[in-house]
């Protein structure tokens, strides 16, 4: 089942008119991105978006990202309030995503929000995505290419194995540069702004043009980046461990030597990029439990940090 029966296009011209003609007749397409492939749908569309669901096996009330290709796009989806603007102006294309006001109207399926007055939105910096997009014209809400609650995917050899011939197609972009998925910011009203998910970007860049973040209440659903458990690679995972059972498949790091190493020296932006692989390395191995070596609890390493603690839940 590794791989087979999901057609992978090339990122040229062709494959890339492809890839926008299956999306504009409403099919689902897996697609590069700079933090980890996606499973694209048009968010326009509520039966394309109802496939991701079920393709996924994603619970309803998780809402979606959606992803555009240019700020003119994003400002027809939501509302770009002073702070928006300047956190798009830093960051886009980048891989920071916005919990922002939704506009009425904009043509967004209502499954992508599953019912929340908000729109979660991205751009993305991946030079064929970006091509897509501009190709395609409309918005993509696209949620990490896995099953729901697994490892996520930063190569087309990761979305084969979890979906075969259930999507139409993934475009190979290669393997993804920052192999984590974005941070998520919600701007919330009244200068209230609060961090949904550690990611590539680290809460204190965001701070920096903001000042400090001020939630609000927790207002229910929200990121699952959120749920204690997710990221699963169907087997127990063990942290901070600093040796090894010989029963165990070692996620190493830095001077902790593993099966996969996530940087033998030490770089936390080569760690993010890894940890999938080896997640689904390690899953794929025949030892029945992962141990995974400490990464450091600062910059890069707390949104690594965040994905471990949900995938040994
Ligand atoms: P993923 O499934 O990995 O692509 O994650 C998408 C993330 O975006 C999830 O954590 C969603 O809950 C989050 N998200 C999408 N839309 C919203 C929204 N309107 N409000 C809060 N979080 C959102
Ligand atoms: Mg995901």
């Amino acid at each position: 089942m590794a791989g087979e029966g999901t057609p992978i296009l090339t990122p040229d011209a062709a494959g890339i008119a492809q890839a926008a003609a299956l999306l504009r007749a409403g099919r689902l397409v897996a697609l590069p991105t700079e933090t980890v492939y996606g499973l694209a749908a048009r968010a326009d569309s509520e039966s394309a978006v109802a496939a991701i669901y079920r393709a996924k096996g994603r619970p309803d009330f998780n809402p979606l990202i959606v992803h555009v290709g240019s700020l003119e796009q994003a400002r027809g989806l939501a509302r770009l309030d002073e702070r928006a603007e300047m956190l798009a102006a830093r960051f886009w294309p980048g891989p920071l995503t916005l919990v922002l006001p939704a506009r009425e109207g904009s043509g967004i399926a209502p499954a992508v929000t599953a019912g929340l007055p908000t729109l979660a939105l991205r751009m993305p910096d991946h030079p064929v995505m970006q091509r897509l997009l501009e190709e395609l014209g409309l918005p993509l809400a696209a949620p990490s290419a896995n099953r729901s609650g697994a490892v996520s995917p930063t190569t087309p050899a990761h979305v084969a194995q979890a979906f075969g011939p259930a999507i139409a197609a993934v475009l190979d972009g290669g393997a993804c540069a920052r192999g984590l998925e974005s941070t998520i910011v919600a701007l919330r009203e009244a200068g209230h702004w609060q961090l949904l998910r550690p990611g590539p970007i680290p809460e204190a860049e965001i701070a920096a043009l903001l000042g400090p973040p001020v939630p609000l209440e927790n207002l229910g659903i929200e990121a699952p980046g959120q749920m204690a458990r997710h990221y699963s690679p169907g087997k127990p995972v063990r942290l901070e461990a600093v040796d090894a059972a010989p029963d165990e498949y070692v996620i190493g790091f830095g001077a902790v030597a593993g099966h996969c190493s996530l940087s033998e020296r030490g770089d936390l932006a080569l760690a993010a990029a890894r940890l999938y692989a080896c997640l689904h390395l390690a899953a794929a191995s025949d030892k029945p439990r992962i141990a995974v070596a400490p990464v450091p609890r600062e910059g890069l390493g707390l949104a690594i940090n965040d994905r471990l603690k949900r995938a040994a839940a």
